[in-house]
Parts: structure tokens; sequence; C-alpha cells
């Protein structure tokens, strides 16, 4: 079965668990010691049972626990719980003398929370009753050792931990809900936003970007010269007597040119330039980090590959090209004035051409 998201950062819990579970265990070992140097009366059956025995069966479990940490991912919390209960088992049936390491009891209730699942703390507070009951009840059977006010006090400890966890995690998933909410108004608001700002850089009728952006993006070029060796040429294109596709073809044909002129002008122009529409039947080039031999070629390439295009109805156009070099200090205006200037030369020498400035 693939595994869901939950699952994969539930697998990064768990590895952090079993690494805790693994200092828990080098702690138990540490206490134990120290319990043995402190009690010379119980030293060996400390040394022995305690340290060794069961050290040696909480490595073993842990051993298992790793071994299966990859392979049942749906199931891999309730076995995280489950592992912590059967190592708390181990560590505190030992030490059943010792009403007070019953406290080990609330690891797995605790371990639990992390995984955010109040069905998960619900199991892990059935898995320490149970223990507590086995320890103390089956498997030893020291009925003398605890009396009726530790069996008490300790069912009481387990059900006000796991009463006070419950309600811990409902405020963190309270939190967590709100913590949702806002992330996904913000995912939204964000979308919407990148979508604003592609619709005011981008012409409606030809998917090209517009003079907004066309603006923008010249004025960043003209900082960028004036601070750096950068190099850019500017180009503004106009179909030729477009007026007299409209009249004798209708707006609707001269619309489905004036698209189908800025889908070849953006095929034609890729990597080093930009193409926008200007507005109406113009056209802008942007050529940056070339030289102007090429800047003029592909723009002469462009013109001679509109010349022969034909359109729908039979119709063909020409374009007239005006190109500018950008120098310093020129600012964005001018550099556009000059271009155009170039465009208007171009169709008072007849129109069909490129003229550079
Ligand atoms: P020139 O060679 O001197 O550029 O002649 P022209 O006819 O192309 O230039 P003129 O400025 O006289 O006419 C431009 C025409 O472009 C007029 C206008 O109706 C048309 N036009 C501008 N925007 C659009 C548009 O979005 N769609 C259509 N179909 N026509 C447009
Ligand atoms: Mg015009
Ligand atoms: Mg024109």
């Amino acid at each position: 079965m693939e595994a869901t998201q939950q699952d994969i950062t539930h697998v990064g819990v768990v590895q952090k668990i079993y690494k805790s579970y693994w200092w828990s265990i080098a702690f138990y070992s540490f206490a134990v010691l120290l319990y043995a140097a402190v009690d010379s009366g119980k030293r060996i059956f400390i040394l022995e049972y305690v340290l060794g025995l069961t050290v040696l069966k909480l490595i073993l479990l842990m051993v298992a626990l790793e071994l299966i940490r990859w392979q049942f991912s749906r199931w891999q919390t309730y076995i995280c719980v489950l592992g912590g209960s059967i190592g708390v088992f181990f560590a505190t049936s030992v030490l059943y003398q010792e009403p007070t390491a019953s406290a080990l009891l609330l690891i797995p209730i605790i371990v639990s929370v992390a995984f955010f699942r109040r069905k998960l703390v619900l199991f892990a507070a059935l898995l320490s009753v149970i223990n507590f009951w086995s320890i103390y009840f089956l498997e030893y059977r020291p009925h003398h050792i605890i009396g009726l006010s530790d069996i008490f006090t300790i069912l009481s400890v387990l059900i006000v931990c796991t009463l006070t966890l419950l309600s811990v995690l409902a405020r963190g998933q309270e939190v967590l809900r709100s913590l949702t909410a806002s992330m996904n108004a913000r995912q939204l608001l964000m979308t919407e936003n990148e979508m604003m700002q592609r619709a005011v850089h981008t012409d409606p009728l030809t998917g090209i970007s517009n003079r907004v952006k066309f603006t923008e993006h010249l004025n960043e070029l003209v900082t960028l010269s004036k601070s750096s060796q950068f190099v850019f040429h500017l180009a503004v294109i106009d179909i030729d007597h477009f007026k007299n596709i409209n009249d004798t073809y209708g707006h609707i044909v001269g619309d489905e040119v004036l698209v189908q002129v800025a889908r070849s002008l953006r095929q034609e122009f890729g990597g080093n330039y930009f193409v926008a529409r200007y507005g109406g039947e113009e056209f802008v080039v942007l050529g940056m980090e070339i030289t102007s031999d090429d800047f003029v070629t592909s723009m002469e390439h462009a013109r001679l590959s509109l010349e022969s295009m034909i359109f729908n109805s039979g119709i063909r156009v020409t374009i007239s090209i005006g190109i500018h070099t950008y120098h310093t200090p020129e600012d964005a205006e001018t550099a556009f004035q000059l271009a155009d200037a170039a465009l208007y030369n171009a169709k008072n020498a007849g129109r069909n051409r490129v003229v550079v400035c």
C-alpha cells in the first residue's frame, strides 16, 4: 500500500522516539548501576536480573522495533507505542518491589501525544493499565508488596495524566486547525495575487506581455546598463496598412491576424529576447547581451518570415521595424522615442523594412 504524507511524517517522529528509547535504556542502565552501588544487599540480583537480563531484553526489543520501522507504515504509530509499553513492562516488572517505578508507565502515554491522535493516547493509557495489572497482579502476584492506597494512587496518576494529555492534545489540534486555516487563506491570497500580477502584465488578446510589463522591463534594463556594461537593443514593430485588413475583412479577422503575428514573434524570439504587444498593431522587442549586428539580423529574419506567411482568408502582412541600441545616459523614454523615430523613417521609406537609429 502506498504510504501517505502523514505516514511519512510519522516515520520521522517514530525515528526520533526510537532514538529517545535508546537513550532511556542507557539512562535506565546507569540508574540501575547507581542503585546497585548504594544497595549492597540486592547488588547481585540487581546486576544479574535488572541490569543483565532486563537491559538485554530491552535491547532485543529495540532491535526488533528498528527492523520493522520501515515495514508497516500504517501501523507504525501503534507499534511505536506498543513497543514503548513492552519496554516499560520489562523495566518495571523487574522492579516490582518499588511501587514508585510504576511512574515509568506514564512513558507510553506521553509518547503517544507526539502523534497528535486521541485514539493513540487512549490506546497507550489502556496498555499502561494492562501493564500495571499484569506486573502487580498476574505475573508476580506480590499482593503484599503494594497496598490498596498504592493501587489507588498509581491508577489515579495514570488517569489524571491521560486526561491532562488529552486536553493538551485537543488544544494543540485547535491551534493546528486555525494555523492550517490561516495558511490556506494565505496560499489563496498568494495565488490570487499571482493571477492578478499575470493579468496586469499580459495582453488579453494575444497572451503575450503587454505595455505595462514592457515599460517595467525597459526601465530595469536602463538601470542595469547605467550601473554596468550591460548591452541591450530595442525594436518597435508596426504592421503595415493594418487598417486595410480591418476595413476589408472586419475586426475579428484583424484580431486573428494580431494573434498570429504575436505567436510568430514569440516563436522567433526566445532566450535573450523579450517580446510584448505595445498596443494596437504595434509590438516591441528587447534584445539583451547580443551584438547590434545580430539583433538587426534577427529582426530582418522576423520581417522576412512574416512576409512569407499566409494568414486565414489568404491575408498577407508586412511589418516595418525601427531599431535603437541603448547608450547611457539615455533614459527609457528617450530610447523608445529613438526606436520609434527609426520606425517612422521605415514607414516613410516605403514600409516593409528595418531601419536602425
Ligand atoms: P501604417 O502602415 O501606417 O502603420 O498603417 P496602419 O493602417 O497599420 O496604421 P493606422 O494607425 O492607420 O491603423 C492601425 C489600425 O489598427 C487601426 C485600428 O483599427 C487597428 N487596431 C488597433 N488595435 C486593434 C485591435 O486590437 N484589433 C483590431 N482588429 N484592430 C486594431
Ligand atoms: Mg500603428
Ligand atoms: Mg500599422
